[in-house]
């Protein structure tokens, strides 16, 4: 019996004397371009950028509302404007619903007053998280009526866009909305207020055959991609190959249809810099003051 005992020893469970370091699996994340691995806080303090390749990787409205306005600046006006369901389109009174509650906003774009160091302006932000930032009747009527109200208090305007093009749940009154954002805009350029408009990814449809193009200064993130349609959808219209990199931001740069590719980093900055350039302010800090020698 004691033999037996010996050969089948009952193993006891082993029990680790150090109690494992949990880490949570949401603290990591990875580069979709790399596959760089990183905690997610080093992400976030270098604003989404990969710090290996330098992808730019998805930055929430609310994240740019953030890092282009003066802390405790920020106003939003119209926020209380909701889509309606024109048409009766099937379920799209649902999606509206669900959409809220999954953006946490009321609509795909995000418009009102904030400073920039210092400078007071008015910023549109769009949406991603919010239909893909599609343009209906709503997103529309907010820029719209942001950018005549920059015309009337001679407030400088910066829209943050991106969209995967109009809503067409609205069909037509979607349409419509590419005309009226660009009389708008027209208005800004009657009254010689500045406009700079920010593409980053995506940036298509409506959205880029409108506002979106139509700044002073366009510039646009790194890699974003911009343009109307697909890139599918041309090569089967003109049964041509497009080039490599077609509808990249670098791209549209090097072929003159945009400004300057801007690092998010130094967006901010930027922006600040064309606006007192634009309002014939010092582009940097003002000079000191100058003395009289005579
Ligand atoms: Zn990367």
């Amino acid at each position: 019996m004691a033999v037996m005992a010996w050969f089948k020893k009952e193993r006891k469970p082993r029990i680790s004397q150090r109690t494992k370091l949990e880490i949570p699996k949401d603290a990591w994340e990875r580069c979709e371009n790399c596959g760089h691995v990183d905690i997610r806080e080093r992400f976030e303090k270098a604003l989404n950028v990969c710090s290996e390749c330098g992808h730019h990787r998805r930055f929430s409205a609310e994240e740019y509302l953030e890092l282009l306005t003066d802390p405790g600046t920020w106003r939003e006006f119209y926020g209380n404007l909701r889509s309606q369901d024109p048409l009766g389109f099937e379920s799209y009174s649902d999606r509206l619903v669900a959409a809220e509650k999954k953006a946490g906003a009321t609509e795909a774009v995000y418009t009102g007053f904030g400073r920039l160091e210092g400078i007071p302006y008015h910023l549109g932000v769009m949406n991603f998280a919010f239909m893909g930032g599609s343009m209906g009747s709503v997103v529309g009527e907010k820029v719209a009526r942001l950018a005549r109200r920059s015309a009337d208090k001679r407030l400088p305007l910066l829209l943050v866009c991106t969209s995967g093009g109009a809503r067409m749940q609205e069909g037509v009154l979607s349409l419509m909305q590419m005309a009226k954002t660009s009389a708008a805009i027209g208005e800004l350029k009657q009254n010689a207020v500045p406009f700079i408009s920010v593409l980053t990814n995506p940036t298509t449809g409506g959205v880029s055959a409108s506002f979106a193009m139509q700044g002073d200064a366009v510039l646009a993130e790194p890699g974003a991609v911009i343009g109307f349609a697909g890139q599918r959808v041309i090569k089967q219209t003109i049964g041509q190959d497009l080039p490599e990199g077609f509808q990249t931001a670098e791209f549209l740069l090097e072929h003159g249809q945009i400004d300057e590719v801007v690092p998010r980093g130094s967006l901010r900055e930027t922006a600040a810099r064309l606006f007192r350039h634009m309002q014939g302010a010092a582009a940097s800090a003002p000079p000191p003051v100058a003395q009289a020698t005579t």
